[in-house]
């Protein structure tokens, strides 16, 4: 709210107290005017705009509605580079581009239908390309204007791209089945989308069956904040039927009109920069990689650069395989010449000169070995340190929890706090173990992952210690406020990090009798030692964790045993040992704040 010349721009609500402050007069001044107008209003108290508005017009102001300023949207961390990169480029050689568009949704639910039946029915027929090649986005027309889907259902996929920066969608089609409503995969798809700042559309699908009820799913969605436009709602909501083809003429006319609204440009002439969508080595032709330009034109005999591999672009095939010279902003594109098969989700670049090329990928191998890791670390003490400078404006988490019961009181409590200091957004809060998909959603939104009552299954520590995203578990719900408040105010406990020193496998289960099971193993990485922690892996699930109850070589207890060995190992108050099992001996260290 700000005082210019006359005009006096307002808030929705306003306290008496700020009010007084800004119109530069005494507050029991103030609630005098106020109470003249019959309004009684003490100190602390809010008045609406219309209120606020009467009475500084008594002392000469013409109050304006404040424009509404971008709320809780600015996202932790950096917007994708492309985008950065078209903020930067001049005004006036931006031009419309085509929509992308990427299909989420829960298992089964019709995602690979959908993309189908849209494929084969708004796809012109085109020649027989040159190149027999499948590439994994297509484009449609519909009035006239260009639709371009990526090819690849899921959020992982989408999600993957964000965790390095790029984000190949403007929109995202949330497919949900109108006979199973929202599952858990929807309400992960729409917390990646949020967290993407991407707009969604809902492609409520097979309508045409007999237990459809789309008037429960418009429930499920409004109660996600997903309120659809027939119930007085921002979100489309457009019944389909894969099956039967319906309705997919008013999904792409959805596209069309959420792409209106939204600011969907580049500059085909500008630098030219996009997303490697896919790509995989083919036996013939070498490295076969779809591309996704987002900037600039993309032309064969360019030098690019994604990730740590690069080439000369020999021929560029569009998705029906016919060869083409250049591709403009929104086109997926066929790309032969990589030296080697890049990372999906990678940005790629033009360079001048192949030296060019070179020395970016070797700078980047360098970086890579040198431990580039601890650059991405989102742990809180990070994420606060950023905040301090300026950084960022928010923390991001993703909570998981055992039960519904108690996700609600821990959302709660976090919002409450995050009314003082900090901005607290909660990006995904949901029941079950800590999975994949949420370091994935982390590590894209900088955010940090806490558990309650529940487990991180084996693939996402690993992939959380790979991406640098801290996991926090916890059983007792004023420690997690308690915690995060502690960190906000930089006073948080040096934390407790796990160091794991040893694996052994299980090659045998010894039933003994009074002591019960004795898994014999053999060690494969590390050491096993009599006093550190253990775990018990069966697959992917944590069967045990605790402590051994006793650890021997041939018969002798013994405190340590190394890499090559075998041992018997007893675990305390635990028998369910199953040859094939993974023990994983850890210790808990203090690291620096
Ligand atoms: P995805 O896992 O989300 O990609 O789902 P799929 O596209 O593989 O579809 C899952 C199942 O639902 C398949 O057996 C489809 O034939 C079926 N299916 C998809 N769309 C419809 C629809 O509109 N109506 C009906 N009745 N079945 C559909």
């Amino acid at each position: 709210m700000s005082a210019n010349g006359n005009k006096l721009e307002l808030p929705a609500s306003i306290v008496v107290r700020d009010l007084a402050q800004i119109i530069e007069q005494s507050p029991i001044d103030l609630i005098k005017k106020l109470m003249s107008n019959g309004v009684m209003a003490s100190i602390n108290q809010t008045v609406d705009f219309d209120t606020a508005a009467i009475v500084v017009a008594e002392y000469g102001f013409d109050a304006v509605p404040e424009e509404l300023k971008e709320e809780v949207i600015e996202e932790v961390g950096e917007s994708p580079l492309w985008r950065q990169l078209i903020a930067d480029e001049d005004e006036s050689k931006l031009v419309d581009r085509a929509p992308v568009v990427t299909i989420l949704g829960h298992v089964d639910h019709g995602k690979t239908s959908l993309l189908d039946v849209v494929r084969q029915s708004n796809v012109a027929e085109g020649e027989a390309g040159g190149i027999t090649q499948h590439i994994s986005a297509y484009q449609v027309e519909m009035k006239g204007h260009m639709i371009s889907f990526l090819d690849t259902p899921g959020h992982a996929a989408f999600t993957a791209m964000r965790a390095r920066g790029a984000q190949g969608a403007d929109i995202v089609i949330l497919v949900v089945a109108a006979d199973d409503g929202v599952m858990p995969q929807t309400k992960e798809a729409i917390s990646h989308a949020k967290a993407a700042q991407v707009p969604i559309i809902v492609a409520l699908n097979k309508i045409d069956k007999a237990n459809a009820n789309p008037e429960n799913v418009k429930k499920q969605l409004a109660d996600l904040d997903l309120v659809p436009d027939d119930w007085g709602g921002n979100t489309m909501v457009i019944p389909v039927s894969a099956k039967l083809k319906e309705g997919i003429d008013d999904l792409l006319e959805a596209i069309l009109l959420v792409a209106e609204n939204t600011d969907i440009r580049a500059n085909p002439d500008g630098t030219i920069i996009g997303t490697v969508i896919e790509a995989e080595m083919d036996k013939t032709k070498g490295t076969v990689t779809t591309l996704l330009v987002q900037n600039g034109s993309l032309k064969v005999g360019d030098i690019v650069v994604a990730g740590t591999s690069y080439g000369r672009i020999r021929a560029l095939f569009d998705f029906q395989g016919k060869p083409i010279e250049k591709a403009g902003p929104s086109t997926p594109v066929g790309v032969l010449g990589f030296n080697r098969v890049p990372e999906a989700g990678n940005l790629f670049q033009v360079v001048a000169k192949g030296k060019e090329a070179r020395e970016l990928v070797a700078e980047r191998i360098e970086e890579q070995k040198g431990g580039g890791q601890a650059t991405k670390s989102t742990s809180l003490e990070d994420l606060f340190a950023a905040y301090k400078a300026g950084k960022a404006k928010e923390l991001s988490l993703i909570i998981k929890a055992d039960v519904q019961g108690s996700l609600e009181p821990i959302v709660s409590e976090l919002e409450k706090l995050g009314k003082s200091e900090i901005r607290i957004r909660v990006l995904h809060a949901d029941t079950g173990n800590i999975s994949e998909n949420d370091i994935m959603l982390a590590a894209a939104s900088k955010a940090i992952v806490i558990g309650f009552n529940v487990q991180s299954d084996v693939p996402a520590r690993k992939l959380a210690s790979n991406e640098g995203v801290s996991i926090r578990l916890y059983d007792i719900i004023y420690r997690i406020t308690e915690d995060i408040e502690k960190s906000l105010k930089g006073m948080l406990d040096p934390v407790i990090a796990e160091k794991e020193i040893g694996r052994a496998e299980v090659l045998a289960v010894f039933p003994i009798s009074k002591v019960g099971k004795i898994a014999g193993c053999r060690v494969r990485d590390g050491e096993l030692r009599r006093n550190a922690k253990v775990r018990l892996l069966r697959g992917k699930d944590i069967v045990f964790e605790g402590e051994m109850s006793s650890l021997k070589q041939e018969k002798k207890d013994v405190n340590e045993i190394r890499s090559g060995f075998e041992c018997g190992v007893g675990l305390k108050n635990f028998h369910d040992i199953k040859e094939g099992d993974e023990l994983v001996c850890y210790i808990l260290e203090e690291t620096e704040q």
